[in-house]
């Protein structure tokens, strides 16, 4: 079978969040199952572009509104993914630094997924499956079947998998004439409460649907950012599938970016090294727990409440611990983070940046992983913590009720609790601080969570089930 991933990011290429973990490794793993799986992506200006070797292999233009495009499709060379990558490149659009955040990430995206039909309506044969992710991608499904130049591309199956549905791409009906001629009587399909809704299309036009955890596509159907009617409406091509984990990058045997290799097998020695590594980076004491936050600085992941909860969770707590967080996102948290550098010197660091070797260094020296999501489709930091021995701290939702079971449950190896709230937090952070002072429970907790297998070698299959199921 012949899937082509479409997709904003990839790891390493480029990533700002799972998108790029899950499409840097899930191609990766359909193709160790005997399928052809190739990702094509924009031409992001980063450091992997520029330290590979690429060849063209095509070359055309479109119009868009009242604008013409040239656009080149690159692919890097040497298989050094473990997948054909493709890049598309078009100038004054695609020629930037970061993924998202421009003020023309409409027309850009619109432009990118206009490149990809155009590249693939002229292919000499048909890939069996498109496979698009996200808002980013999801009018490839709409093009394909009512924009009168892919006719006879009409016939490909597609999937949608939804990474996150709080970000839905919404665009005035005034960029609907970006889009090339299409048939005028499917104006529907586009709209979403008068607006036209890139997501809501996909999820319309796509032959099947998917979140990236089941427990997340149950929450779509009442809470879904207003397209709950629409999840409710199409249930019978949505499900969901777990994320796996890529253990090529994601193994603490093997890992390049931190201090000390180890695994189940000598997993206290390993950690205690890792973790004096970054206790003496960051001015902590290794004697006491380690609490780390990983993600982006956002209301979703919950984290404007972290200023209060690791406040009052110091004030508290008889028994002393430091909290080092990672990340970036909205100013007024960054600020608030800040701000309480002061009170809690010797206990508490925030590291704003996006830096992939002190994350992993986190995920293998830590004790605990903080993740008070209010909003978490599938969650990898928790699956990479546990692979790494650190204990996940979640907040039951989406993917993490689905990948945590709380340590009093029977087999747990989590602490798990049901409300994104400072109190809840507080409670959770002094479960965490009982189990680390029992030694053998915590020991025994840590091997649990290190054996699980959240390969992708599991999901991977199930995503074949699925293109099966349309083929
Ligand atoms: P998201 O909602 O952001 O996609 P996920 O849990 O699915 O959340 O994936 C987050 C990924 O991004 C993980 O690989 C995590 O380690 C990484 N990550 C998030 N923020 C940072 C950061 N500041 N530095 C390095 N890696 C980060």
């Amino acid at each position: 079978m012949e899937i082509i991933h479409v997709s904003a990011e990839c790891y390493p290429m480029a990533k700002v969040g799972g998108l790029a973990d899950v499409v840097g490794a899930l191609p990766k793993y359909q193709v160790a199952l005997g399928h052809i799986a190739k990702v094509v992506m924009p031409m992001h200006r980063t450091k992997f572009l520029y330290n590979n070797d690429w060849e063209v292999v095509h070359k055309g233009s479109f119009p868009m509104g009242s604008a013409f495009f040239d656009f080149t499709i690159i692919r890097e060379k040497n298989n050094k993914l473990g997948f054909d990558l493709y890049c598309v490149d078009i100038n004054g659009l695609l020629d930037r630094e970061k993924v998202y955040t421009y003020d023309d990430d409409t027309e850009r995206f619109t432009a990118f997924q206009i490149a990809v039909t155009e590249w693939l309506s002229k292919w000499e044969h048909r890939p069996d499956v498109v496979h698009v992710h996200d808002h980013h991608t999801a009018l490839i499904p709409f093009m394909l079947k009512h924009c009168y130049a892919y006719r006879h591309i009409s016939n490909i199956r597609t999937v949608l998998t939804i990474h996150n549905a709080q970000y839905q791409g919404w665009m005035g009906w005034d960029k609907a004439t970006y889009l090339p001629a299409w048939d005028t009587w499917k104006w529907g399909l586009l709209d979403w409460d008068n607006i036209v809704n890139p997501l809501a299309c996909g999820v319309k036009c796509a032959d099947k649907v998917n979140t990236v955890s089941p427990g997340y596509m149950e929450e779509l159907m009442y809470a879904a950012n207003g397209l709950e009617n629409l999840f409710n409406y199409e249930r019978g091509k949505c499900s969901g599938i777990l994320n796996g984990i890529d253990f090529a990058v994601w193994d603490p045997a093997t890992d390049t970016y931190i201090l000390d290799n180890f695994s189940v097998k000598d997993f206290k020695h390993g950690k205690a090294l890792n973790k004096k590594k970054l206790c003496d980076d960051f001015g902590f004491e290794i004697k006491h727990p380690l609490f780390v936050f990983i993600g982006r600085l956002v209301g979703e992941k919950a984290a404007d409440l972290l200023p209060e909860a690791i406040s009052k969770a110091f004030e508290n707590s008889k028994t002393k611990f430091s909290f080092l967080i990672l990340g970036s996102g909205e100013p007024s948290v960054e600020k608030a983070l800040q701000d309480i550098h002061q009170y809690w010197f010797g206990y508490y660091h925030s590291q704003f940046e996006y830096n992939e070797k002190l994350s992993h260094q986190m995920y293998a020296g830590a004790d605990f992983l903080l993740m008070p999501s209010r909003v978490e489709p599938c969650g990898l930091n928790q699956m990479y913590a546990m692979r790494y021995g650190t204990v996940p701290v979640v907040r039951r939702t989406g993917g993490l009720k689905d990948t945590v079971i709380d340590f009093g449950e029977e087999n747990g190896y989590g602490i798990c609790f049901n409300y994104a709230t400072v109190d809840d937090i507080v409670y959770s952070i002094g479960r965490s601080l009982e189990l680390y002072a029992d030694k053998v429970k915590m020991d025994e907790v840590r091997q649990r969570m290190m054996e699980i297998n959240n390969s992708w070698e599991n999901s991977a299959g199930r995503y074949i089930d699925l293109y099966n199921s349309i083929l």
